[in-house]
């Protein structure tokens, strides 16, 4: 089953809100209009025996009920003010009951039939041949002798009334609430209005638009935002869409290049028959370039993992020290086939622990060094230091990779954390990597809480700093606790 849209839905909760307050208000209106009519006709009955009672009283000392009876019939059967009138004597027989009553059998008040006189004044409704009549019972007490009292007036004008509101109000509910859910749907309508816009411009933005930006909305409401944080969302893909596209074009670039020298030194050796030195020779280049390829593509896969988040580092306490010595030993048999000097200085005399994958710092450790390596001139000198400083109350590990190579400009220094940028882009393949090592580089430091700088000048050597968080040994877990982030 459909939902309802919520421009539907809006208008039907309008409706029924609305019609349950009409309800309440009619009704209300309803019974402050009986009890307000009520009270004049109450008014008018207490008028009524107020009049009876001062007759009563105006009569002569010492008359008796059947004098009573005399006078009061004489005054009251004339005047229109008796017709719904009825007075009892203490023991309930009657004193005056007027024609009205008598023909239509009013029965007299309970209390005049034995039960002694009310206390207090009571209302009553009655039907008394077929009319709506509406009686006060009162006790008079006046020389010495005690009267009930029924006075009446009629209800017809009061029910008149009250029916003429009750229809006027159930004529004009339909036609209200036709109005008001016409109103509701419309008000609804034009308020989501912008939501449709909405709806309709995300649907047209796909992967070959992704520039598009919805409809800026100046209302300052929750719409608003809405699109607002929707653009914003947007900016954020196409940042990430054009980065991978951008990767997923470089990568192909970089892996077309080894193939076509690949193909083109296997094309040449075969075009005629050459001695096995030659073909030899060509195997070679061939087996070199493949190396370099297979660097390539570890380095692309490390990145697509890094990307999609599926790379896990595997944490462990590591002394830095140690790690950094044997990096440098492993290192300076290709820095002094380079013609270069390659040193370890450390000034913290004891140990240097961080958390870290152990495997991963080596490698960020062999990119800079290859890098020192590749871009400083023979009988350059590369120094690996340690330091440890308090930052903040932070303990940091920085592990410094300088040379007195060709060294970066200011402006290209931070460029060269972009995947595949090379300062010097003409410079042959064999020289220069890919341009992707110090993007991994930058990618592990920082997935190990930490970041890395470059010092540098043209021909003036560079200096890359690494900082880690170092933690003190007595609060490092055991050595085999392994952590997986
Ligand atoms: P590559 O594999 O090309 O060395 P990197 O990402 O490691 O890629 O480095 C990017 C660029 O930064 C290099 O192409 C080089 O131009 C420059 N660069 C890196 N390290 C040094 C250094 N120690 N001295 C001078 N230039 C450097």
């Amino acid at each position: 089953m459909t939902r309802l849209s919520i421009g539907w839905r809006l208008t039907l909760w309008y409706l029924a809100i609305f019609a349950l307050g009409q309800f309440a208000f009619g009704a209300g209106m309803w019974l402050v209009l009986r009890h307000h009519l009520v009270s004049l006709v109450d008014k008018n009955l207490q008028d009524q025996a107020a009049d009876v009672r001062s007759f009563l009283a105006a009569q002569k000392k010492n008359a008796d009920v059947p004098k009573f009876q005399e006078e009061v019939a004489e005054t009251y059967a004339e005047e229109h003010a008796g017709e719904y009138l009825a007075i009892y004597a203490s023991n309930g027989g009657p004193v005056y009951v007027s024609d009205f009553l008598r023909k239509n059998s009013f029965a007299p008040p309970v209390s005049a039939s034995g039960s002694g006189p009310p206390s207090k004044d009571l209302y009553e409704d009655r039907e008394v041949g077929e009319r709506h009549l509406r009686f006060l019972q009162s006790s008079i007490n006046t020389h010495g002798l005690t009267f009930l009292i029924a006075t009446g007036a009629p209800m017809k004008e009061v029910r008149e009334t009250l029916r003429a509101l009750q229809n006027y109000l159930l004529l004009l509910a339909p036609l209200v609430l036709m109005i008001s859910a016409i109103g509701g749907h419309w008000l609804s309508h034009r308020a989501l209005a912008p939501v449709d816009a909405l709806t309709r411009t995300a649907r047209n933005i796909s992967g070959h638009n992704l520039s598009n930006r919805l409809e800026k909305l100046d209302t300052g409401d929750e719409l608003q935002r809405l699109s607002d944080t929707l653009n914003d969302m947007l900016d954020r893909i196409e940042k990430v869409f054009l980065r991978i596209t951008q990767f997923t074009a470089d990568a192909s670039h970089e892996l077309r290049t080894p193939i076509s020298l690949m193909r083109t030194e296997a094309e040449v050796a075969l075009r005629r028959a050459r001695d096995s030195h030659a073909y030899r020779e060509a195997l070679q280049h061939i087996l070199n370039e493949t190396e370099r390829t297979s660097v390539l593509i570890e380095d692309l896969l490390a990145l697509a993992r890094a990307d999609s988040g599926s790379e896990s580092l595997k944490l462990q306490p590591v002394e830095l020290g140690e790690l950094l010595r044997d990096c440098v030993q492993g290192w300076q048999t290709h820095a002094v086939r380079a013609g270069h000097e390659l040193a370890f200085h450390s000034d913290d005399a004891g140990q240097v622990w961080v958390v870290a994958d152990e495997s991963a710092l080596r490698r960020v450790l062999a990119i800079l060094l290859d890098n020192a390596v590749k871009y400083t001139p023979p009988t350059g000198h590369i120094d690996v230091t340690l330091e440890v400083t308090l930052d903040d109350r932070e303990r940091r590990a920085v592990v410094s990779v300088s040379d007195s190579g060709i060294g970066i400009s200011a402006e290209e220094q931070s460029k060269v954390f972009e995947r595949f940028y090379r300062v010097d882009k003409s410079r042959g393949r064999a020289a220069g990597g890919a341009g992707l090592g110090l993007a991994i580089a930058r990618w592990i430091v920082e997935r190990h809480g930490g970041s890395i700088t470059i010092e540098s000048a043209p021909d003036n050597g560079s200096k890359f700093s690494v900082q880690i968080p170092a933690v003190p040994r007595s609060v490092l877990p055991a050595p085999e606790g392994i952590v997986q982030t």
